[in-house]
């Protein structure tokens, strides 16, 4: 019986003995696990601002190599060679969608294609507005009603006019179809001069030069030869020439007839090649 009471006040002590210490290290073992926590979050916290700032420091050496790269590139070429720009009033007629479907059923009635894009073009066809200035032509073009003459849609435009003064208007955009000449439309920009007749241009110097200009540029910047620099008068006779409507095979239209446009030609070829 004395054993058996001195084992029990043994385990008891040892219990008394053992269960601070167990506290203590519960307490321990909770604060190192804190401190590792507190410790791994600062780690995280600068990890994620050294990242943010590798980040921002690359971002600010590509900006000012992309800079010195810009400064150091040498100025870059003009589209078409050496031959400048003229200058060239944007006067953009309405060509949404509705005229860009219309332009679409054309060119497949005319040339068997379905699109409103002017691809590759390799003809560039001067014509008269048979009016005295630029914007009555205009006027003309932007309405998309259908044409006087054949009454189709869309109506008739041109890629630039240009007015008795000289001064160059953009109509259409470069990628686009225009309907000036039937058989070419799908190749061919459209150049009108404001006026009644070859003659009255050819005498009317601004509006000349300004002709022979804007045509050098853009034939210099498609690679369009001079002789596919031609008078609307012309268009049967120049090999792009096509239609599949039978009874628009001949059609043709008086305006820059061949005489005339030889004489063009001669005064675009003498201000020099591409
Ligand atoms: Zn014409």
């Amino acid at each position: 019986m004395g054993a058996v009471v001195l084992t029990a006040v043994g385990a008891a002590v040892v219990y008394a003995a053992t269960r601070p210490d167990r506290n203590d290290r519960t307490v321990t073992v909770n604060r190192l696990q804190d401190v590792q926590r507190r410790a791994e979050a600062t780690r995280i916290a600068h990890r994620r601002w050294f990242a943010a700032r590798k980040a921002d420091l690359l971002r600010q050496i590509h900006a000012a190599k992309a800079r010195n790269e810009a400064a150091a590139a040498p100025p870059q070429p003009a589209e078409s060679g050496s031959v400048p720009e003229p200058q060239i009033v944007r006067r953009f007629i309405p060509f949404g969608a509705k005229r860009k479907a219309e332009t679409r059923a054309y060119a497949h009635r005319h040339y068997g294609i379905s699109t409103d894009k002017l691809v590759d073009p390799k003809v560039i066809v001067e014509h008269y507005t048979e009016s005295a200035d630029a914007q009555s032509a205009i006027n003309t073009f932007a309405t998309d009603q259908p044409d006087s003459e054949l009454h189709e849609l869309p109506q008739t435009c041109a890629h630039f006019v240009i007015d008795s003064d000289g001064t160059i208007y953009q109509l259409v955009s470069l990628t686009e179809i225009c309907r000036h000449t039937v058989g070419l439309n799908y190749t061919a920009f459209g150049i009108e001069m404001a006026g009644f007749s070859d003659q009255q241009i050819l005498d009317r110097k601004p509006e000349l030069d300004a002709a022979l200009t804007l045509t050098r540029w853009l034939r210099c910047r498609f690679g369009i030869d001079v002789h596919n620099v031609i008078g609307h008068n012309e268009s049967l006779r120049s090999p792009y020439h096509r239609e599949r409507v039978a009874s628009l095979r001949t059609q043709t239209h008086d305006d820059w007839k061949h005489a005339d446009m030889n004489v063009f030609r001669r005064k675009l070829a003498a201000l020099g090649g591409c």
